[in-house]
């Protein structure tokens, strides 16, 4: 399986002032394919492949030297991005859809460069890890926060704001943890509860993620008194787009943690599908963090998979409202937390009584429905700066 590690880079000025050239070069091979291919289409109706442009690169890097500093397979790959964007188009007008035509990329609109045979070529780690060598580049700084493992198969070097970082995407192995029977339902809490289980644990966001929201808001405030286009304005909006990156960056260690925890503990955990838009109806309080939820869910399927656990997904429908004892179904509104059953006096937390329902959702389903034992995409390790 495919597993993406995410480090942030310290680089010197010149090799930011080399980083930031690179990205610019291939903005510039971006849209100069893409342009070929425009022409060639609208002129002669004929589509140029991405053979055909490949095949062009080294006449490229003889007839602009600046070029030549950087690494053919990082070319090959922007001509590469070229092809997906078209083939993306293509399948769009096959459906029938009526897609935009492919875009230029303007300055901040492409920040990221490939090199994807970073196993073989291109790029290798120094020092265990505290310096990586770039070609092109040459050797940058890297914060290591957790150990690279697999076998190293593409490495991205991607722009965040003012801050670099390096993407290595790997093969890893999966690695099954030793068979557990226990089960555990749990339900997306509402606030201040991220989420709850049925043994009646409540898990809270932490608190430095709370002072960082806080002080966004303040950033947010300080922004909207400058004026537009005033040097204090663009200082303040940088400190915003910062403070949103770092947020973003806890809150996805948060949800690697947690999951790790549940998937470490707990051989089947059960989940409400938030793909069933009963949900959105029911419990509309919940919909400002579903985002947040998909990725925590989205974390939980692959380390589930990777661990040889399982996670099911089931119908929420009336799990927050009925009484998980003696079954009396009740709307009670959001602000009511603990709530006694009028019909057998069973004493709850609304939200342990709504995972508990929903673990006990999971025996009446056919499991091959619901299991999600293959994830959809990649799980990452992410880097807080
Ligand atoms: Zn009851």
């Amino acid at each position: 399986m495919i597993k993406a590690f995410k480090y942030r880079l310290y680089p010197t000025k010149p090799q930011l002032r080399d980083l930031d050239k690179t990205l610019m070069l291939c903005r510039h091979l971006y849209n100069a394919a893409l342009q070929e291919r425009r022409e060639a289409y609208k002129k002669a109706g004929v589509s140029v492949t991405y053979y055909q442009q490949k095949r062009s690169l080294p006449e490229v890097r003889t007839e602009l030297p600046e070029y030549k500093g950087i690494h053919s397979q990082v070319l090959q790959n922007v001509i590469e991005r070229v092809d997906k964007a078209f083939q993306g188009f293509f399948r769009r007008v096959k459906h029938g859809e009526n897609p935009g035509y492919p875009r230029f990329k303007g300055q901040g609109r492409y920040d990221s460069f490939t090199f994807p045979q970073a196993g073989t070529t291109g790029v290798k780690l120094q020092e265990g890890g505290k310096r990586v060598l770039l070609f092109g580049i040459g050797s940058v700084k890297m914060k290591l926060h957790c150990p690279l493992e697999g076998r190293l198969k593409t490495a991205t070097l991607k722009r965040e704001g003012e801050a670099w970082y390096i993407v290595f995407v790997c093969e890893v192995k999966p690695n099954p943890l030793p068979l557990n029977d226990e089960k555990i339902g749990i339900d997306l809490g509402t606030h201040p509860h991220f989420l709850v289980t049925s043994k009646g644990e409540l898990v809270e966001a932490p608190r430095y993620f709370q002072k960082a929201e806080d002080k966004l808001a303040r950033a947010q405030r300080s922004l909207s008194r400058k004026k537009r286009g005033s040097n204090r304005h663009k200082e303040a909006r940088k400190r915003v787009a910062a403070l949103h990156r770092k947020i973003a960056n806890q809150r996805k260690d948060f949800h690697h943690k947690l999951a790790r925890r549940l998937v470490n503990r707990y051989g089947t955990i059960v989940h409400e599908d938030l793909n069933i838009k009963a949900l959105a109806r029911s419990r509309s309080a919940k919909g400002v963090q579903d985002a947040g939820w998909a990725q925590f869910l989205h974390i939980l399927a692959y380390k589930a998979a990777e661990a040889g656990r399982r996670v099911i997904a089931v119908d929420p429908k009336y799990t927050s409202q009925a009484c998980p004892v003696c079954g009396h179904r009740e709307k009670k509104p959001l602000w009511v937390r603990a709530f006694t059953c009028p019909a057998c006096g069973a004493s709850l937390h609304r939200d342990v009584a709504a995972a508990i329902n929903v673990l006990a959702r999971s025996g009446r389903v056919p499991d091959r429905r619901w299991a999600r034992t293959e994830p959809s995409g990649m799980g990452t390790a992410w880097a807080v700066p």
